[in-house]
């Protein structure tokens, strides 16, 4: 495939990637409100007015209708662009440095974090629906396509990923008696490992929680960057309590707890408490941070050992 060099490849690999990140950005949104990703065409998320495809041609139509829906003028969530943006050079990237199975593979796993990540950000909550599948298609994929990560290591970064998010939550609640880690980002981990080896598992982890520290930091010097999660419209009189206990059904992350105690108690009874909880548990979503370290490491992976390896 790499004999081909022809612009056609690029190109392809470009919109390609596009539009698989204008799916991964509606998954995001569909998933946690459990409406179907297949049923109903892609609609406004304000007016809930179907798009018309013209207006539905990734990054372009962002562009052309200067972020608003065409129909009802509410402005376009910034991350439809961004995500479309972001999956389409990665898929360029991949497409150019990797055999095509290895760049398929890591696109797909790529892909995976970006939907993980965007419903960690908006639910503090990570979808068991793209992790459990996560862990057993990476495996094949490695042991497949993948001869820099090999089934062994995939096997072994499964075990770790799973096992040491899981010890240092449950140190973490015998200690603190406190949720310190959710299961969702266990989970999250164990599809880490099957796609990248236990070498990855510890790149991630590492640079995962050196990025969380420094949003943690963040947080707790100019507070939450993100208010509750943002509401159906039929849910929006019944704030965080509702959403999070329907969640719990669809995604069985362990975050569901935490988030709903905070957004649930009251401010003045709860202000200390609370203010201890945002620093040293799950106030900050994990997971994108997480994410970030093993989408770079998917994508650098033999840049990466190469320097440790020289070292
Ligand atoms: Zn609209």
């Amino acid at each position: 495939m790499e004999q081909v060099p022809s612009i056609l490849g690029d190109v392809t690999a470009l919109a390609l990637g596009a539009c698989v990140g204008s799916f991964a950005v509606t998954v995001a949104y569909r998933l946690p409100r459990d409406i179907s990703i297949a049923a109903p065409r892609s609609f406004c998320e304000s007016c809930e007015r179907p798009i018309p495809w013209w207006a539905n041609i990734p990054i372009f139509s962002y562009l052309a209708s200067r972020g608003r829906c065409v129909i009802c003028g509410a402005p376009i969530r910034a991350r439809h662009p961004a995500g479309e943006l972001a999956l389409a050079l990665t898929a360029l990237y991949l497409y150019v440095n990797f055999p095509l199975g290895g760049a398929v593979s890591r696109f797909i796993f790529v892909t995976a974090l970006l939907i993980a990540s965007l419903v960690d950000y908006d639910w503090r909550l990570i979808p068991n629906l793209i992790t459990f599948p996560g862990v057993p298609v990476g495996f094949a994929l490695a042991a497949l396509f993948m001869p820099e990560v090999g089934w062994k290591s995939s096997l072994i970064g499964i075990a770790a990923g799973g096992g040491v998010l899981f010890v240092t939550g449950y140190v973490y609640q015998l200690i603190r008696s406190k949720e310190g880690v959710g299961l969702g980002d266990v989970f999250l981990l164990a599809m880490v490992g099957a796609f990248l080896g236990w070498q990855g598992v510890l790149f991630t982890l590492f640079f995962g929680a050196l990025l969380g520290s420094f949003g943690g930091l963040a947080v707790g010097l100019f507070g939450t960057p993100t208010g509750p999660p943002e509401l159906p419209p039929g849910m929006r009189e019944s704030p965080a309590a509702a959403p999070a206990s329907a969640m719990a059904s669809a995604a069985g992350g362990a975050d569901t707890a935490a988030a709903a105690a905070i957004d649930a108690e009251p401010p003045d009874s709860a202000a200390t408490e609370n203010k201890e909880h945002a620093l040293l548990a799950t106030a900050v979503p994990f997971g994108p941070f997480l994410s970030l370290a093993a989408g770079f490491y998917a994508l650098f992976q033999p840049q990466l050992t190469g320097w440790y390896l020289s070292r």
